[in-house]
């Protein structure tokens, strides 16, 4: 049996823990920059072959935190012909679903098979995957009965047992189907039991079935409230699949000034960054994966607002001097408070309004209360901006330039084009459609969707797959510091470009902002307004810049064509 090296100091991260080479190369591909404290805790138990008694929410990376030990240990072990060796128990067929597929990313590059088995599937299928061959086997404990009853799953040979999520195992009646699968299993097993709570029918469980367990709590941080600055905490419920666009609404309605969005793994980084950018904002990627070199020039980017976001992970983040954020963002859970504490201690700094803005998946619902408890402040669980809400937005960014403009005077040079209009229209009507034209110059042109109905907050013990009812509750953030989208576009030396595609060929801002900062590698800061119209479209940029750009631009497609491009003749065109 593998034992668990010591924490030498020199092996840091996830080698550090005894976890093999071949499997600290897999986690580093899948751009995990450091252990979790779950991991961390649960880990070097595992591997050293003692029983665990775990309390973990999901969310925390408990997968990883059994999943790596269990496919080190049967990967070290002579191979059972047809046996079974590891045996993942949770309570819904999601999960069951969601951990097999985990276990197969963890397990990827080495020769074992994970198969998942749960209720309201074929057990024919099942059982010809099970006839294959199965060295690892995430179950429900139902259908994991069946197939035991029927000899279709041989327990025979288990070496290690994984319990997840115990509670709502029980809370779903699983306990007696538990006992039963236990007693087809060799005393010799190593068993592990994961539990967000630890109430007496699990600690009797754990009495009875695990053997002088060692016990670890990952919500036991003693984070001082007091170092919490007081900054504005929103969640919002969104699956991951959802989280993409909901970023995007989200950044909309809150205009921030500056602000950091964090991610769990470098490649959710890249991913992010790369969406973002193609959207027309402009977000630099950090992480642990860059040289030091490249962090330095994305944070002068940054400092220097040639950058509005900077999407990073907790470690590339640490030690970073930052003055202060109107945002943070936590596009993933940070797997533990203490780390959601450090990351949102980025705002609100220096007496200043801070907004803290969290994208958890339903199941995570149990971390965040947990960071809650240690934090001891409230997170608010909101639904998810909808259309109407961001365009409400607008236009109050729009009536604050407004009332701005008013207060500033110095309207005289225009106050003719009003006084010949009023001829013919009421002034009413010329204020409003002025308005509308500055409205569209503030707002640009970029079409919104309504996003799916967002999942309304549900009871505070969800168990299994989320539930969602269709309320819609609508969070009108805060007064935030706003900034219109081309506020900070450079206003001398500039050129109109003309541009021969517009509307009717799918062109919006965002292709001309990607394209033009994608082809020249200029940032999107000293690009001027965009104007698309039906069959073309225009775009101020500075002038030292301008046959660059045209060069750039012939040379690319945009929405998959060649198009014209020259300076503008301004009066046909407008
Ligand atoms: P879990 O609590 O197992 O559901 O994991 C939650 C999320 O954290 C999953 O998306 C994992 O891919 C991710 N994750 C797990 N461990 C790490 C880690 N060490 N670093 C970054 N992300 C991780």
């Amino acid at each position: 049996m593998p034992s668990a090296r010591n924490h030498s100091s020199e092996r840091a991260g996830f080698a550090g823990l005894g976890v093999a080479d071949a499997l600290v190369a897999t986690v580093t591909a899948l751009g995990y920059e450091e252990p979790t404290p779950v991991q961390r805790e649960t880990i070097p138990v595992m591997l050293s072959g003692r029983d665990l008694l775990a309390q973990a929410a999901t969310g925390t990376g408990k997968t990883a935190a059994f999943a790596l030990p269990l496919i080190q240990r049967l990967v070290g072990e002579p191979k059972g012909k047809h046996r079974t060796r590891g045996l993942v128990l949770v309570p819904t067929r999601e999960l069951a679903m969601q951990v097999a597929e985990s276990v197969h990313k963890y397990a990827r590059g080495t020769a074992l098979s994970v198969i998942p088995v749960y209720g309201g599937a074929s057990m024919l299928q099942q059982t010809r995957a099970l006839e294959r061959g199965a060295d690892i086997v995430v179950a429900t404990p139902g259908r994991a009965l069946d197939h035991l009853r029927r000899n279709t799953l041989k327990l025979d040979a288990l070496a290690v047992l994984v319990l997840d999520e115990a509670d709502e195992m029980l809370d779903m009646g699983f306990a007696e189907d538990i006992d039963t699968i236990l007693k087809s299993t060799p005393t010799t097993r190593q068993t592990t039991l994961f539990s967000a709570t630890l109430p007496s029918r699990i600690l009797s469980i754990a009495q009875k079935h695990l053997k002088d367990p060692q016990r670890i709590s990952v919500a036991r941080e003693k984070t001082a409230a007091g170092k919490l600055p007081r900054v504005r905490q929103v969640a919002y419920l969104v699956h991951r699949s959802q989280k993409p666009d909901v970023l995007g609404r989200v950044l909309d309605v809150e205009s921030p000034t500056s602000a950091i969005v964090f991610c769990r793994t470098r490649l959710d980084v890249d991913t992010l960054v790369e969406r973002l950018n193609a959207h027309g904002y402009r977000a630099e990627a950090l992480h642990g994966g860059m040289q030091q070199r490249q962090r330095d020039q994305v944070m002068s980017r940054f400092r220097s607002e040639k950058a509005d976001l900077l999407v990073a992970t907790d470690v590339a983040a640490r030690g970073l001097d930052i003055k202060h954020l109107s945002h943070v963002v936590n596009y993933d859970l940070p797997a533990s408070a203490d780390d959601y504490v450090h990351r949102i201690g980025r705002t609100g700094r220096a007496g200043r309004e801070g907004t803290a803005i969290t994208l958890a998946d339903p199941r995570e619902q149990r971390l965040l209360r947990s960071i809650e408890q240690v934090t001891k402040q409230k997170i608010e669980i909101a639904a998810v901006p909808t259309l109407s809400d961001l365009r409400a937005r607008r236009l109050e960014t729009t009536r604050a330039a407004l009332r701005e403009k008013l207060i500033a005077g110095d309207l005289d040079d225009v106050r003719g084009v009003v006084e010949s209009l009023a001829v013919e229209f009421p002034v009413n009507d010329i204020a409003a459609a002025a308005v509308k034209l500055a409205h569209a110059a503030v707002v640009g042109e970029r079409e919104e969707k309504e996003l799916p109905a967002a999942p309304a907050a549900p009871p505070a013990r969800t168990s299994g797959p989320a539930r969602f009812s269709g309320g819609k509750r609508t969070v009108r953030p805060e007064h935030g510091r706003i900034r219109a989208p081309r506020e900070h576009a450079a206003r001398e030396n500039v050129v109109r470009l003309f541009v021969g595609a517009g509307r009717q060929a799918g062109i919006r801002p965002g292709d001309l902002v990607g394209a033009i900062t994608g082809e020249t590698g200029m940032s999107s800061k000293d690009l001027g307004a965009i104007e698309i119209t039906d069959r073309f479209s225009l775009v101020d940029v500075p002038d030292a810049m301008a046959d660059q750009i045209i060069d750039a631009l012939k040379k690319t497609t945009l929405r998959g064509q060649k198009v014209a491009v020259r300076r503008s003749r301004e009066s046909s065109e407008m």
